[in-house]
């Protein structure tokens, strides 16, 4: 038989997805797991979305949508992101997609020939570089360090740039560090990008999901770098709905037309019904998101205090998503991987965390704190357990 593709030939599923997984199956074992591990908010779709979902199936609003996604959905996102991030993007500009993740594949295949360099900094969303394999370019990874809060400088995104740099993957809030980019460090950015003549795929898919009064900046915002931005986000995180599979890109329209030709052909559109939710989540009142967010970060403050407790690590004190990615280095001797510490962790004290290595970053593992207050707290203590005998 004939080989498959060589592109293909690497891949694998998400390590994230497999770790959670086996997690679950520890869990219908009969065992008390820490889901140190999960990606997506602990809450369910809020009741008044779901109804809408339901509406939309039993009205028959159950065929194929719009390429680009409904009239409607497309109007409401333009004045969302209008309110709050003061950006103007008519409506034809935006492009409902297959959740945040397929707008990003979309907007790199839309700029990336063979060859053509991506610059990914590093601890990275792990789809990143197989998005960037897949579209046959190549990934620049740029490693970010703990001494600079894990920012990307605009020195090091520049020494990195060549001829054949296409684009910057730049992702604010970020997973896994929970680090948020301030205005200025964007700006820093935005005029590289602009001296340079590169692309920026901005996923901000985090964007509402904010502490300590923070608020959410894209780099869209800057006149440097309108023209050159995919604006990303996502109705995942925010409204809880991983598994309904929306998110949008928004971009000039030379540039959405290409994510809408791609997501044309490749999925059609996102589902109909999931549209019809979505544009009622964006109608629904506040109230409920901000509580998410307060409990978010009520969470992240016990965990940051619990985790205070254990020797020898560090971390930054995530300002926005749901993760801490820890540094666990003193806790690694000889040639022991973060892999093999989430592998023990998960196995001896049914800890699930996410290797720093998904990330393209080792030393480091991953803890989300989308879980409840107790289960942080004693969690956190089976993590101290585990890392002193490791
Ligand atoms: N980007 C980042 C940084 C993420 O963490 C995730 C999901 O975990 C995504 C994109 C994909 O989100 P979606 O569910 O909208 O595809």
């Amino acid at each position: 038989m004939k080989k498959l593709s060589k592109k293909t030939r690497h891949l694998k599923e998400a390590l994230t997805l497999k770790i959670n997984e086996k997690a679950y199956q520890l869990k219908r074992e009969g065992k008390r797991v820490f889901f140190f591990s999960i990606g997506e908010p602990d809450f369910h779709t809020p009741g008044f979305i779901k109804e809408k979902g339901i509406e939309a199936i039993n009205e028959n609003f159950t065929k194929y949508a719009p390429a680009a996604g409904i009239s409607p959905l497309r109007e409401e996102i333009s004045k969302d992101i209008k309110k709050r991030l003061g950006i103007y993007y008519q409506p034809e500009e935006i492009v409902v997609t297959v959740g945040g993740k397929f707008a990003i594949s979309a907007a790199i295949l839309a700029i990336c020939d063979k060859d053509d360099e991506i610059i990914i900094p590093a601890p990275f969303f792990p789809s990143y570089l197989e998005m960037v394999y897949l579209a046959q370019g190549i990934p620049k990874i740029i490693k970010l360090k703990e001494r600079d809060g894990f920012i990307l400088k605009p020195e090091d995104l520049e020494k990195v740039i060549t001829k054949k740099t296409k684009g910057l993957i730049l992702n604010s809030p970020h997973n896994p560090t929970g680090v948020v980019y301030s205005r200025d460090d964007l700006y820093k950015i935005a005029k590289i990008a602009l001296k340079k003549d590169i692309f920026i795929i901005s996923d901000e898919v985090y964007s509402q999901l904010l502490f300590d009064g923070l608020e959410h900046i894209s780099i869209a915002s800057f006149k440097e770098t309108f023209n050159r931005t995919f604006l990303i986000d996502s109705f995942s995180k925010t409204y809880c709905m991983t598994g309904w599979r929306i998110g949008y890109c928004a971009a000039p329209k030379n540039l959405s037309e290409k994510v809408a030709a791609i997501q044309s052909h490749m999925n059609s559109s996102t589902s109909s019904i999931s549209q019809y939710a979505a544009l009622y989540a964006l109608k629904m009142e506040r109230g409920l998101i901000n509580e998410m967010v307060s409990s978010f970060e009520e969470r992240r403050n016990v965990m940051v205090e619990e985790l205070k407790k254990i020797p020898n690590i560090t971390f930054i004190n995530p300002k926005g998503a749901f993760y801490i990615f820890l540094n666990v280095k003193n806790y690694l001797k000889g040639n022991k991987t973060s892999y093999d510490l989430s592998y023990y962790l998960l196995e001896l004290k049914n800890v699930a965390t996410i290797p720093g290595s998904a990330f393209g970053y080792e030393n480091f593992i991953r803890l989300s704190f989308a879980i409840s207050k107790e289960d942080i707290i004693e969690g956190v203590q089976k993590l101290k357990e585990g890392l002193f005998v490791f």
